[in-house]
């Protein structure tokens, strides 16, 4: 029964267009003809004098935006951004809670997360918990001892994560920026950004920052039920993770507790004394808007240097760059 109302639908469909293909054909053309008007003016615009004019003008500042983007890629893959630790068996807003049981779920063991490192499989109480008071279950479950050592690694998690994420805001000015000096047609950025970024040279930015997760996971022996509280690493949680070790190992009575502590608030007020200026080039914010600016340890940490502020300077990022890989060795 069912296959018959299917064939006398195909006939009256087919019927239909021999009847009116006519005005179908009428009405896809129609359809078609400003995308394709819109696409023969992108073509010529992007082969026109005006356009290569323009980009030949701008490609150093294009030159500047790629040197940043392969800085930047770089610092996301030098593998700095995780703490040592490993799942082995007051904050809350540092952390997020979500029911994530479905109906009908069905635990697929093999599948499951249980390979990865940042996730703590728990009872249900425990995920509330963590939700609850985040740091103090991420310290206690994935093994981060309140040590100076442990202290110090965090503290370089912290500087990592904000030169990412500064490298990544200040790409995404620069993109900006760009498109605004270069002042298109609007038409091509409405429709064809992508395009129009990759034709101007500009090698698109990582636009995220790969924030190490923690997670406390639940899930119901049938499971049906399933939740799970994330502790995200970002600067407020790792400056707040700061803190609170520095509370545990008593760091203010201690004799490293001379040096200051490695927050954002630390690295502000080095950039604010030193009038947002490299303190080996000279260049200020003052010159250049979109200067990416850093905060140095002047003797490294790996050599003994503190976080004093005596010790702390800010540099551009290409001076900063070329100084770490004198350290390191490496051509620049
Ligand atoms: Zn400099």
């Amino acid at each position: 029964m069912p296959y018959l109302i299917v064939i006398v639908l195909i006939i009256l469909l087919i019927s239909l267009i021999i009847t009116y293909w006519p005005i179908a054909l009428a009405l896809a053309v129609a359809l078609a003809i400003p995308r394709v008007v819109r696409y023969i003016r992108k073509r010529r615009y992007f082969s026109s004098d005006l356009f290569l004019a323009h980009k030949s003008e701008i490609a150093s500042v294009v030159a500047e935006h790629n040197d940043i983007a392969t800085y930047a890629r770089a610092l996301r893959s030098s593998g700095g951004l995780m703490l040592g630790a490993t799942a082995t068996g007051a904050q809350a807003h540092l952390a997020s809670f979500e029911n994530t049981s479905h109906h009908n779920y069905r635990r697929d063991r093999n599948v499951a997360a249980y390979a990865d490192g940042n996730v703590h499989n728990c009872s249900l109480q425990v995920v509330r918990n963590a939700a609850a008071d985040p740091l103090k279950y991420l310290c206690k479950y994935f093994e981060i001892k309140p040590t100076e050592a442990a202290l110090e690694a965090v503290e370089d998690l912290g500087e990592t994560v904000s030169r990412l994420e500064e490298a990544v805001n200040n790409l995404s000015a620069r993109e900006q920026a760009i498109a605004t000096d270069f002042n298109p047609p609007a038409f091509i950025l409405k429709h064809y950004r992508q395009e129009f970024m990759a034709q101007v040279g500009v090698d698109l930015a990582p636009i995220t920052v790969p924030y190490p997760e923690y997670r406390f996971e639940y899930v119901s022996a049938g499971g049906n039920s399933a939740q799970r509280t994330t502790v995200t690493l970002n600067t407020e949680t790792i400056d707040a993770l700061v803190e609170y070790l520095s509370t545990k190992i008593k760091f203010l009575k201690s004799a490293a507790g001379q040096r200051a502590l490695m927050t954002a608030t630390l690295r502000n007020s080095i950039k604010v004394r030193d009038n947002f200026t490299c303190q080996q080039c000279a260049i200020s914010t003052t010159d250049e808007p979109h200067l990416l600016l850093e905060v140095d340890h002047i003797l490294p940490v790996s050599r003994g240097g503190l976080s004093t502020v005596e010790n702390l300077q800010t540099l551009c990022w290409r001076c900063n760059r070329t100084k770490s890989n004198k350290l390191l060795g490496t051509q620049p």
